[in-house]
């Protein structure tokens, strides 16, 4: 059984030597009190619960995964109980408001429990994943009432969340969905449809369950102009909030899939179940949005997760396994870590997940500086970073998740693929990350036909700007040049290949979309290479208090800027093709 532990110790090492978070974090309004010592003692404590709990139910619950029965979802064993002292241990309400019995603790302690969840069991961790986003909706766009009533119990975890968008003929396109909410005299609405694919739409674990569904009024234009959003709880809270009646909707089926099995991924009819508005009418794809971008952040994360688990068992491996004789060992069999080949593959996925970390602590410290800082341009530049980052985390960290995770299980050779060594789940697992929350593909749009467009560039702007004061900042270092040439050179090629670009999409919209997807990787292995040089800075300034893990993050920075790096070349190269030739084939020679 493949194991796992989480690693504080390079998550305390960000928060404190590369951000300074302690700082940052205090001049904020509510985070004052922050500290490294109450961080450090949090994620301990997160990472117990998930080496304790979660970890040992991750492959059994793979092999067992969820059941329908009787109209009621069942969980795989020990699910339950997990889920029992996640909530105990106020887990879900970790980083959320205090106004509805949240512990308001900063945004950076999110994401780094949702990696440790997602390590330890990529299943489990949707349940909570998905109701923090809706957390998220609902705070930003429901009622006072509606708020009251509902946000108390799901950030206890007492009530989970749900979020209802896809339909069997509206996947993407979420502006042909056809489920109908029809008013009614008490101020609810009644909602009739069908939705496919909903994760955790029903489950056993939590007293109920509310979907965040979207749906038409009767009057509603058509596409994405005309789409509400609805709250409909599976139960009816009483005024005293209990729960009461059986809302009018059931699971019709579950998806047989090829990973995640321990999360349940529900066909949902609606048959006339009451709902509230959320927010305002044929508004609702800005309110959802709120919860699509938080679990767009949220999945990048969970493919950065199963990439470490992956690495962890992969390197355990290789230390043991006796094969062949590599180039410095003295005579074989030597372990497989000796041989280059099986190192290239550990350092991809190491230097990989490390620079998805950082850049995972940096956009989460922005999340907050968006939300709390006084003046409003620092706030507004915090917010363009952040929504800059929103499909490059879930788009380059999904991908790269999944190619960590086949290249781990390729380190075990052929006892990578049987189930024994739990590789297998890892690749099958990561994989969905690519596909849902908007398919990678689709981020790549966001990045290329909004993101970039923004007031003229600003948003780009502003992060080459941070690159390139990273690399002078390195280059004033001694020793620090080595760090700051490749970081500058990437920096002033992705600037290029950005403004080139743009100027060939104003005569030809089918550039951006061709170049999309490899632009959306350039982007990211520049800001994965941004974050080594700061981190090989970090180490360089400590000069001869450097630590060991400081001369190892030294090693690692090495070879990502010079074997991982230069991959913007290639990519360059290839956006600067066009989209002729990906347009020139006829659809019908397919
Ligand atoms: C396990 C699982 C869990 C899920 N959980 C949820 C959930 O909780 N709630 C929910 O509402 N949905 C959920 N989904 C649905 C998921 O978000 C969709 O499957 C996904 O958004 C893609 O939609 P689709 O499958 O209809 O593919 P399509 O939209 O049909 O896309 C097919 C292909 O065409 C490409 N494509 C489509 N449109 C464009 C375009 N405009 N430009 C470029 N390329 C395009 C896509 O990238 C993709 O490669 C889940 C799906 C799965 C498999």
């Amino acid at each position: 059984m493949p194991t796992y532990k989480a690693p504080v110790a390079d998550m305390v090492y960000l928060l404190g030597d590369v951000f300074n978070a302690e700082e940052t974090l205090k001049q904020l309004p509510g985070h004052e009190d922050s500290s490294m010592d109450l961080f450090e003692t949090v994620l301990e404590a997160a990472a117990k619960l998930c080496e304790d709990i979660l970890t040992p139910l991750n492959q059994p619950g793979d092999q067992v995964g969820c059941r329908l029965e009787n109209g009621q979802v069942r969980t795989p064993p020990g699910t339950k109980e997990a889920y029992a002292h996640f909530v105990e241990g106020g887990w879900m309400g970790l980083s959320e408001s205090t106004e509805f019995g949240g512990q308001g603790m900063p945004s950076v302690f999110r994401f780094l429990l949702s990696e440790i969840l997602s390590s330890s069991n990529m299943a489990f961790s949707l349940f909570p994943g998905l109701t923090l986003g809706a957390i998220s909706a609902i705070e930003s766009h429901a009622s006072d009432e509606l708020k009251a009533e509902y946000l108390p119990k799901m950030i206890s975890g007492e009530w989970a969340g749900a979020m209802a968008l896809t339909e069997p003929h509206a996947g993407t396109d979420l502006g042909i969905l056809r489920t109908r909410a029809v008013p009614k005299d008490d101020g609810s609405y009644s909602i009739t449809g069908t939705k496919i694919f909903i994760t955790a739409g029903d489950q056993d674990l939590s007293e109920n369950i509310i979907h965040l569904v979207l749906a038409r009024l009767p009057d509603a234009p058509a596409g994405t102009q005309g789409i509400s959003l609805f709250l409909v709880p599976k139960y009816l809270p009483k005024t005293d909030g209990s729960i009461g009646a059986r809302n009018e909707w059931s699971v019709g089926s579950l998806e047989h899939k090829m990973g995640i099995m321990a999360s349940p991924t529900c066909v949902i009819n609606y048959d006339g179940a009451k709902g509230w508005l959320v927010g305002k009418p044929n508004r609702g794809l800005a309110a959802m949005f709120v919860m699509m971008n938080a679990e767009r952040l949220f999945v990048g994360v969970q493919g950065l997760g199963v990439a470490e688990v992956a690495y962890q068992n992969a390197a355990a491996y290789a230390k043991e396994r006796l094969q062949g004789r590599g180039p410095q060992s003295a005579k074989g069999p030597a372990p497989i870590i000796d041989h280059p080949d099986v190192r290239r593959m550990l350092l991809s996925v190491r230097s990989f997940a490390e620079a998805a970390r950082a850049l995972t602590v940096w956009v989460a410290i922005e999340m907050d500086k968006a939300k709390l800082l006084s003046d409003p341009a620092e706030r507004e530049a915090a917010d363009d970073l952040v929504a800059l980052m929103t499909p490059l985390m879930k788009s380059s960290f999904s991908d790269l998740g999944f190619e960590g995770a086949v290249m781990a299980q390729q380190v075990l050779g052929g006892h990578g693929y049987v189930r024994e060594w739990g590789m297998e789940q890892f690749v099958r697992d990561a994989r969905i990350a690519q596909i849902y929350e908007g398919t990678n593909g689709v981020q790549a749009m966001d990045l290329v036909g909004r993101k970039l467009s923004v007031g003229d560039g600003r948003l780009p702007a502003r992060l080459f700007a941070l690159m390139d004061k990273a690399a002078a900042d390195a280059s004033a270092l001694p020793g620090g040049k080595e760090f700051a040439a490749p970081l500058a050179e990437a920096t002033a090629l992705l600037r290029a290949t950005t403004a080139r670009l743009h100027d060939r999409a104003a005569t030809d919209p089918a550039e951006l979309g061709a170049a999309a997807a490899d632009y959306l990787r350039m982007m990211a292995i520049a800001a994965y290479g941004w974050m080594w040089t700061l981190m090989a800075s970090n180490s360089l300034a400590k000069g001869t208090s450097a630590a060991p893990r400081d001369l190892e993050k030294l090693e690692l920075a090495r070879f990502y800027l010079t074997r991982q790096l230069p991959q913007v070349y290639g990519l360059d190269r290839a956006i600067s093709a066009g989209a002729a030739p990906l347009m020139g084939l006829r659809a019908e020679a397919f």
